[in-house]
């Protein structure tokens, strides 16, 4: 189906942040399959871990104990301070089980009609329950009667949720993203997660954080909760997980740890052995080489970089960002900039009409970081000055 403008090119392998396309024009990649390939493309423990697994297994159903997926929980529970995972295939799946997860919880605390708060410009997935979360206008139009259960509030708006509360007695969860990514790189700031994780505990709501773009050390820590030193009651994960693998999973803590039971929710694909094989590869590969850290000096060096190539120019607005979660508002729509770089070898996206997003692997280079910083800046200014 017609879902996607597609840009006129097609891949035919990658390695690192490198793509080349099937006429052998090579690409820099600042996008990474939209913050998937967290370990690049074609990086050898992941490759050699993914054959090594097809070989022995690919799929077992849920209705047998997976080794793979049992250490994953673990290892992911360990590295979140999260008690439960449940696993998926996708983001969308994720935040699904979260909805679900929310809603449960109201009808256990008595609440027949439970409804969660949800944040303007948010994006949770295309599904029809994620849709009705998302606060895009033009995602939703034409799929009416979206999913109930929903109120929207501004991002980074603690007094907002105060004032919902004071009228809403159905409430039992917020769900966010600690840094939007569709919605145009916003931060969450550490007062508006801490202000967040008190009155959720005051009231008895679940705190919800949509990881799946910002979370796997993308930000500079292992989820973007964790810059505020909060813990949230359920984080879902999903993108950068597996590397590539499609794999989703939604966590869960304290009052929400627990809830559901067999029968309640369930995934056919979802934590087989090698998606399982896949994200244990990827936790390990960040750890072993320090792409936390590493996340962190890069994310600096480009949007200083950047800062630095384009000081002067009226139409940058921002150069924001975590790590490597990284936005350029403009004070125009520039959605052509994504094929004006495409021509000039280089992957980017624009989002919320105005920002552009660049979410590159882990593993980019001192060397990829200046030709970036280089052909970006280069893009923006021409395309400013025209
Ligand atoms: C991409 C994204 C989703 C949806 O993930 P899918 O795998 O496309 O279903 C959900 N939440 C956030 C924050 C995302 O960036």
């Amino acid at each position: 189906m017609n879902t996607y403008a597609r840009l006129p090119v097609t891949f035919s392998h990658g390695e690192g942040c490198r793509l080349t396309d099937i006429n052998g024009k090579t690409y820099l990649d600042a996008l990474s399959g939209i913050a998937v390939n967290t370990l690049g493309h074609n990086h050898p423990a992941l490759v050699k871990a993914i054959a090594e697994q097809a070989g022995r297994m690919l799929h077992v159903s849920n209705l047998y104990g997976i080794r793979e997926q049992e250490q994953l929980a673990d290892r992911l529970c360990a590295l979140s301070g999260m008690s439960e995972v449940f696993f998926c295939n996708s983001g969308c799946e994720a935040n699904e089980a979260a909805i679900k997860l929310a809603r449960f919880y109201g009808h256990q605390q008595g609440i027949d009609s439970p409804v969660i708060i949800v944040m303007e410009k948010a994006f949770h997935g295309r599904t029809l329950a994620t849709l009705s979360a998302t606060g895009n206008r033009k995602a939703q139009a034409g799929f009416e009667p979206l999913v109930s259960g929903f109120v929207r509030v501004p991002y980074n708006d603690l007094a907002a949720i105060r004032a919902v509360a004071e009228h809403n007695k159905n409430i039992v969860a917020v769900m966010l993203e600690m840094v939007q990514g569709e919605g145009g790189i916003n931060i969450a700031t550490n007062e508006f997660q801490g202000g967040l994780r008190q009155l959720c505990d005051e009231k008895g709501w679940l705190l919800m954080c949509d990881e799946v773009q910002c979370g796997m050390a993308r930000t500079g820590t292992w989820f973007g909760f964790q810059h505020a030193g909060i813990l949230p009651d359920v984080m879902s994960l999903a993108k950068g997980l597996g590397s590539g693998v499609p794999i989703g999973a939604c966590l869960t803590s304290g009052r929400a740890a627990g809830l559901f039971k067999p029968g309640n929710h369930g995934s056919t694909f979802g934590g087989n052995p090698l998606a399982c094989t896949a994200a244990l590869t990827t936790l390990a590969t960040i750890e072993a080489d320090a792409l936390m850290a590493r996340a962190v000096v890069a994310g600096a060096a480009i949007r200083e970089g950047l800062a630095a190539a384009l000081v002067g120019n009226k139409g940058i607005v921002d150069i924001r960002g975590k790590g490597l979660m990284i936005g350029i508002e403009l004070d125009r729509p520039c959605g052509e900039l994504v094929a004006r770089a495409l021509d000039a070898g280089l992957l980017i996206n624009v989002t919320a009409e105005k920002v552009v997003r660049l979410l590159p692997a882990l593993v980019i280079t001192d060397a990829e970081i200046k030709e970036l910083v280089e052909r970006l800046s280069t893009l923006i200014r021409d395309f400013l000055s025209a």
